[in-house]
Parts: structure tokens; C-alpha cells; sequence
């Protein structure tokens, strides 16, 4: 087994205390000259904790060479080795899985229990990259004429950039990096300039685990930074998780600029409830699945489409649950929900249930009420809102909260039709008993992610994340094989070892037979 070199990490206590968010940059962080930076809040608070760099042209070009400078070398090292410090990159994040928990929870506001979880779902990303060798793995036909044979090799492409949203600051860079990295690419992060510190933190990890300088980079930043990644010419490829807009824009300067995009957007995401589920079981996986991570999830559900007469006992049955729910700081242990991430989002999100409430809709709860809401930091307890019809702003939008929306239909048709009517396509649920009428709605649904009796149906590694319609642009998927296809080129390889003997010119089309 190869060596790699201990390199002594500095704790993130010692970067991020200070109060300012570095760049990380050849495998060091450093510190912002643009003169630009924004704030970054404990959500808990409500007070500003720290400042981040906001990246400059220079400072982005500055990563870039960085990036194409380690590319030879480390698209040259071995398979093994490569393999090596996945595993050791893996480790690391396994052992310090409380202190990045503890930055989401400073940064973002969510709860330790959900910070953890977002952690270990980013690990099975990095337990994926670990069986690299065998996912790089080309195909070989022997003889496909005489004396000659055909295969292929995947190649990496590059310098590949991610650009990454507020709500799993720590999960969708592992999303991204660890196949780009893997596959032998040098990677850029543009996190979101909300909750930066969780990147950092794991560029010193990689670094600890022996990612040479320059292989990982962090640039933090808004669109300017965003702008110089989309047209730099040594980038070769860029994913982005974000909003629907964004992905939009991504997708079309990106590809513009020559380069592969991946870019997936927001969500609506819709859980029927036919008339034979559980009650209990899908008023259960409703609440979890609506207020989880304060419903700032893309794959949170924000719509239950009621079928039938089962609206009202599944209403009910919702609504007896939300008083139980622990509105308050990641800091107490108690806490089953925290704050939103900035105050606008806060007031974004409810000025939602103003809107719904004045197009006639029925507030059953309201989280404007809650008695967190009205403190400084950026609570809103968890919002109910039934009697929701389709015109209604509140439906047409993502609200990105704690705020579960009711639609009641009278068959499965009519779920289904507002199903495959939204513009989103990311993820959905249907809840029922009838295995036949699973079936029929996951051969139906015009949705990229289908949960059955699953509420939110997030692929395990191994498989890949992806929506339909305005949730994703591009062709890839996210992670898992088509992730590893993203990041790689297939080069196909003709050969022949003849023997000169036998050599002569023949202008002829080549022949198999
Ligand atoms: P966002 O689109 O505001 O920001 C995402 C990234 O884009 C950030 O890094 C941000 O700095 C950058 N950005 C923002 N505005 C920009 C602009 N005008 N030009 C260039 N870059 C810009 O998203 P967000 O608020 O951070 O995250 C929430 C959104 O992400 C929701 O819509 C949610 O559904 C979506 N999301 C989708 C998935 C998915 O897998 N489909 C996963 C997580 C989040």
C-alpha cells in the first residue's frame, strides 16, 4: 500500500472562530482581497456570527490554476491509491461527524438529529467513490476482427466545479466531490455563501487524509463567483443544486461555454393518500416528511393530495400531531425542529400562509403563531394549511418551510393529474394498500424520485438523484453511477499488434467480416 504523507490539520475551532470564512486554495486556506464578504447568522439567534470572503474574477482563476496544476499528477495516481485516501477521507468524516454537525447547526439552524443524518447520507457518497476501481471499469471485445480488439477506459475530465445550496451544506458537496474527486478530477466548491463553514472544515479533512494541494478547492462567493466558474475555459464541468432559476440560468451559460452541466432545481412535492393507507402510518410520514429539517428540503412533501372521503380523519389525525413538535435551538437537546436560515427566508415563507389564507384557503395551523416566531432569531413553528386549489399562489410556488398544504380530490385520477400538471418533478409518494394502484402511479407519475409508502424517497448511493421537468437540467442524474459517468469521458480503443509481415495499403472501408 502506498504512503501518504500525515499532514497536521488545524482544528476548525482555529479557522472558523475567528469569525471569518476563508477560501481554501492549494491546499490552504486563504484569506479574501476582493474587499467584498457577507454575513453569515446563527438562525438560533438571529445574530450575525461571522463574516464570509466573497470571491473576486482573480481570486476564482487563483482556485482554478491551483486545480489545473494538480490535475497531471493526480490523474496519474494510481487507482489504489486514490482508492486509499477515499477510504481515509470516509474515516475522517465517520470520526468527525459531531463537529460538522455542530457548524450546520450554527449555520443553517437545523437540529443535531438532522445534522447528523444529512452527514450520514453523505457518507454513503463517500463509501460509494471507495469502490472506484471497479466503477471505472471499461468494457473489453476480444476480436471483433481478425487480430483486433476493442475497449474501453473512462478519463477524467478535468477541473469540474459544484455549486451548492444552503440547505445540506455539508451533503451535496459529498454529493459531488467525492465521485469527481475519485474519478481523478480536481475539484472547485462554491458553497452557499449562508452556512459556509461545513466546507472548509472538510477541505482540512481531505487535506488530512492526503488529497494533495490544489486536488480540492473552496471559493466562497455570490454570483460573481458563480459568473467566472460558468465561463472559465479550464473548467470542464459544472453541477449545481439550488433553485429552479439558478439551475436554469446554470444550465444554459454553462453548456453555453462548451461545458457538461448537471443542474438540479426545486420542488413540489406531492404524497397521495388513497383511501385504503393507513391513516395513522401516512398522517405520521406527512408531519415527518412536511416539517423535518423545517421543511427546507427538496425533497420535503409540501403538498398531501387527499383522495376520497379519507381527507378529513387524515387532517385530523395531522393536526393532533403538530402541538407535540419541539419548535426551538439545535442547542437544546429537546428540539425536534429548528429556525429557518435567514430572517427573509422566514418572512418569504410566511408570507405564503398570508397569501393562502386571502385566496380562501383554510389555515388549520398557523406557525406565525408560535411563540418562537416573534423572538430574534428566525422561527416559524409548523403551518397546516387545507382547502388548497391550484390557482393559489401558495401552490404555484415552492415555500422552502415548515408549512404542509392540503389539496383534497375526489379519485386517484385527480391526484395524479396534479401530479404530472406541476412544473416540478423531483420527488413524490403515494401511501396506500393497493399494490396494483402502486404500481399504476409509479409506471405514471411524471416525476424523477417515487416513494411507495415512502414519504421522501431520497436514492441511496448507489443509485443516482435526479427530478424531472424544472428540477433538474441536464441528461445526468446526481451521485451513485451516473455521477461517475458525469465525471468521467469514455475513450474507445482500437488495436492491433500485427505482424509486419503481413502489413499492406488497403484503401478499402474497414471490415469486421
Ligand atoms: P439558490 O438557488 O438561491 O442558491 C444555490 C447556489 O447558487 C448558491 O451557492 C448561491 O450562492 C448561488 N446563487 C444564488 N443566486 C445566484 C445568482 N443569481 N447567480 C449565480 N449564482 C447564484 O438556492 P438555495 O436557496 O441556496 O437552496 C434552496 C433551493 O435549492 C430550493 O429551491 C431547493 O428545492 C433546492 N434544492 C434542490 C435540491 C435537488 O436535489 N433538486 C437539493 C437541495 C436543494
Amino acid at each position: 500500500m502506498t504512503e501518504i504523507a500525515e499532514r497536521p490539520i488545524e482544528t476548525a475551532d482555529a479557522d472558523t472562530e475567528l469569525g471569518h470564512v476563508h477560501h481554501w486554495i492549494g491546499g490552504r486556506l486563504v484569506e479574501g482581497n476582493s474587499g467584498r464578504s457577507g454575513p453569515v447568522y446563527d438562525p438560533a439567534t438571529g445574530r450575525k456570527a461571522k463574516e464570509v470572503d466573497f470571491a473576486s474574477v482573480e481570486e476564482v482563476d487563483a482556485a482554478v490554476r491551483a486545480a489545473t496544476d494538480a490535475f497531471p499528477a493526480w490523474r496519474a495516481t494510481s487507482l489504489s491509491r486514490r482508492t486509499e485516501i477515499m477510504f481515509r477521507i470516509r474515516n475522517l468524516v465517520d470520526q468527525r461527524r459531531k463537529d460538522i454537525a455542530a457548524l450546520l447547526t450554527a449555520e443553517h439552524g437545523k437540529v443535531p438529529s438532522d445534522a447528523l443524518g444529512e452527514i450520514a447520507r453523505g457518507l454513503e457518497n463517500l463509501e460509494f467513490a471507495c469502490g472506484i476501481p471497479n466503477l471505472m471499469k471499461g468494457g473489453y471485445s476480444e476480436q471483433v476482427s481478425t487480430g483486433i480488439d476493442v475497449y474501453q477506459i473512462r478519463q477524467p475530465l478535468g477541473v469540474v466545479a459544484g455549486i451548492t445550496p444552503f440547505n445540506f451544506p455539508a451533503m451535496v458537496p459529498m454529493w459531488m466531490f467525492a465521485n469527481a474527486i475519485a474519478c481523478g478530477n480536481t475539484f472547485i466548491l462554491k458553497p452557499s455563501e449562508k452556512d459556509p463553514s461545513a466546507s472548509i472544515f472538510l477541505a482540512q479533512l481531505l487535506a488530512e487524509a492526503g488529497v494533495p494541494e490544489g486536488v480540492f478547492n473552496v471559493v466562497h462567493g455570490d454570483k460573481v463567483a458563480v459568473d467566472r466558474i460558468l465561463e472559465h475555459p479550464e473548467i470542464k464541468a459544472v453541477s449545481f443544486v439550488g433553485s429552479t432559476p439558478i439551475a436554469k440560468y446554470i444550465y444554459e451559460t454553462g453548456t453555453r461555454a462548451g461545458k457538461r452541466v448537471q443542474a438540479l432545481g426545486g420542488a413540489k412535492n406531492h404524497m397521495i393518500v388513497l383511501p385504503d393507507a393507513d391513516i395513522e402510518m401516512a398522517a405520521d410520514a406527512a408531519v415527518s416528511a412536511a416539517y423535518g429539517s423545517a421543511g427546507e428540503r427538496c425533497m420535503a412533501v409540501s403538498v398531501v393530495l387527499a383522495v376520497g372521503d379519507v381527507a378529513d380523519p387524515l387532517v385530523e389525525a395531522i393536526s393532533a400531531r403538530l402541538p407535540k413538535i419541539r419548535v426551538g435551538p439545535g442547542s437544546d437537546a429537546e428540539s425536534e425542529m429548528g429556525p429557518l436560515v435567514t430572517r427573509e427566508h422566514r418572512d418569504k415563507v410566511a408570507s405564503y400562509i398570508s397569501k393562502a389564507d386571502a385566496d380562501g384557503a383554510d389555515v388549520v395551523a398557523d406557525g406565525r403563531e408560535h411563540p418562537l416566531a416573534s423572538e430574534d432569531g428566525f422561527y416559524l413553528g409548523l403551518s397546516l394549511i387545507d382547502r388548497v386549489t391550484p390557482e393559489m399562489e401558495s401552490y404555484r410556488n415552492e415555500i422552502f418551510g415548515p408549512v404542509l398544504e392540503v389539496m383534497r380530490v375526489a379519485t386517484y385520477a385527480d391526484a395524479v393529474k396534479l401530479v404530472n400538471d406541476n412544473p416540478y418533478g423531483n420527488g413524490t409518494a403515494i401511501f396506500t394498500r393497493d399494490g396494483g394502484a402502486a404500481r399504476q402511479f409509479q409506471f405514471e407519475a411524471q416525476v424523477g424520485m417515487v416513494g411507495i409508502n415512502v414519504p421522501i424517497p431520497v436514492p441511496v448511493a448507489y443509485y443516482s438523484f435526479g427530478g424531472w421537468k424544472d428540477s433538474l437540467f441536464g441528461d445526468l442524474n446526481m451521485y451513485g453511477p451516473e455521477g461517475v459517468q458525469f465525471y468521467t469521458r469514455a475513450k474507445i480503443v482500437t488495436s492491433r499488434w500485427p505482424d509486419p509481415g503481413t502489413s499492406k495499403v488497403d484503401l478499402g472501408f474497414p471490415r469486421t467480416r
